[in-house]
């Protein structure tokens, strides 16, 4: 079957400074690489607290917000956009459960970390997060046009 318009979904994925510190970049992009998505955007960023805090919003009257924040802008981030079908969801998917400690084997957070205030990397939770969260970390022209070639095979 051929991609359509329609079935092309973009998400946002970060690896926090945790993930950067610990050397576990290639691994986690390895992943979703070789599941098939299509690498869109990708920068290297140290959030501000400002920043960070408005990228988690929505959880601005949870305990941990203000550690979080601290956290999330303690260091370099690698911000990315994956592309293909079904991505917001399976990123999800690849991803894990929040706390690690429930993460299924297999997934990122599953086989790489421990804790809840240390589970590497962020994945967007919805259409409209998504859409809010990749308007939010990138300029629209950094979204790169390109024929990835895998694309033929996958779909
Ligand atoms: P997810 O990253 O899986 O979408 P949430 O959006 O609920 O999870 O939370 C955002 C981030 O806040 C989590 O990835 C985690 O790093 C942190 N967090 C969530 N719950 C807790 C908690 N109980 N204590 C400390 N940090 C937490
Ligand atoms: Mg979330």
């Amino acid at each position: 079957p051929t991609l359509n318009a329609a079935e092309l979904e973009r998400t946002f994925i970060a690896i926090k400074p945790d993930g950067v510190q610990r050397g576990l970049i290639s691994e986690i992009i390895g992943r979703f690489e070789r599941k098939g998505y299509k690498l869109v955007a990708i920068k290297l960023v140290i959030p501000t607290k400002e920043f960070a805090a408005q990228h988690y919003d929505d959880l601005k009257a949870r305990p941990f917000f203000n550690s979080l924040c601290n956290f999330l802008s303690s260091g370099p981030v690698v911000a990315m956009v994956w592309e293909g079908q079904g991505v917001i969801k399976y990123g999800r998917k690849l991803i894990g459960a929040t706390n690690p400690q429930a993460s299924e084997p297999g997934t990122i957070r599953g086989d790489l970390c421990v804790q809840v205030s240390r589970n590497i990397i962020h994945g967007s939770d919805g259409p409209e997060t998504a859409v809010a969260e990749i308007g939010l970390w990138f300029k629209p022209e950094e979204l790169v046009n390109y024929t990835h070639n895998a694309e033929k095979w996958l779909y």
